[in-house]
């Protein structure tokens, strides 16, 4: 973090971080606050953390809810320097923003074209407060944009090979409404969130109640799905609870052994991410049923 006329950015989360790092190139340093497996809904503040805050030119945070830890979301919206990548999209295509309840949902990277305008919102504050890098920021977002949309139509054709009986998703918590809409839906479906179904919410919380597990397991019965999947970070009880009074009841499921990535990347990139989730959703379903 010592100063060396780089712009530094501090990113709460590391899909965030990595499309910076991407298009900043070698004009930027990049930190993120929340790394490893740890749950970016949670997330407090720790020792360490201000000074990244205060040495940081730009910041980059989700927003629409993800960071909802009570010191870090005071902070990011008191701080000047801090951007809501979500609030951005929302600003620009508030049809394209899910809600829950009421509530926003915040998992916007998991449909990878609508983080390709998160994309393009880094390219403009980075633009902004670098002018004479523009330029070169437009040819590395132009660059990643084209590699996105590449994965994405490969998520897409990946998961349609699956047939629509058997395209139906059950994981630990609610992350997976976007991916479902863009990539297990038919073309224009209009009830593609009947496609995805998890027992925790839009923020795990540990907290698992019978009800919960029985509207799972009635999801997978009346798809007559097989499998559930867990996630990077998450404990895998969660989906195990569901797997196990399921065979108690007769409808046998199982614990997909490869994990998704939710909220966490756990050292992958972000297209290798959604790649990796893409691949083992549609291996899984098919060969689970
Ligand atoms: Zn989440």
């Amino acid at each position: 973090m010592e100063p060396n006329g780089k712009i530094k950015i501090l990113s709460t989360i590391a899909q965030i971080g990595d499309l910076a790092g991407e298009i900043g190139g070698e004009r930027v340093d990049v930190w993120t606050l929340i790394s490893g497996d740890l749950d970016p809904h949670s997330y407090d503040l720790v020792k360490g953390d201000g000074e990244k805050f205060s040495r940081a030119d730009l910041i980059f945070f989700n927003g629409l809810g993800l960071e909802h830890g009570a010191s870090l979301s005071s902070l990011l919206f008191s701080n000047e320097k801090a951007i809501s990548l979500g609030y951005a999209i929302q600003n620009k295509t508030p049809e394209k923003i899910i809600q829950k309840e009421g509530v926003f949902d915040p998992h916007i990277w998991m449909d990878v074209s609508l983080w390709e305008g998160v994309a393009e919102e880094i390219e403009e504050r980075l633009s902004l407060i670098d002018p004479e890098g523009a330029p070169y920021y437009r040819e590395k977002v132009a660059a990643l944009k084209k590699k996105m949309a590449i994965t994405h139509s490969y998520m897409r054709a990946t998961l349609q090979k699956v047939p629509s009986n058997q395209r139906f998703l059950v994981t630990s918590h609610d992350a997976f409404h976007y991916f479902a809409r863009a990539y297990l839906a038919e073309e224009g479906e209009a009830d593609w969130a009947n496609r995805f179904t998890a027992p925790e919410g839009l923020a795990p919380d540990g907290q698992l109640n019978p009800a919960d597990i029985r509207f799972a397991i009635d999801f997978l019965q009346s798809h007559n799905i097989r499998v559930v999947f867990p996630e990077s970070n998450i404990s895998r009880d969660v989906v195990a609870k569901i797997a196990s009074a399921s065979r108690e009841l007769g409808f046998d499921v199982r614990v997909c052994k490869e994990p998704l990535y939710g909220d966490s990347m756990s050292g992958l990139s972000y297209l290798e991410m959604m790649r990796s989730n893409a691949n083992v959703i549609a291996n899984h379903l098919q060969e689970g049923n």
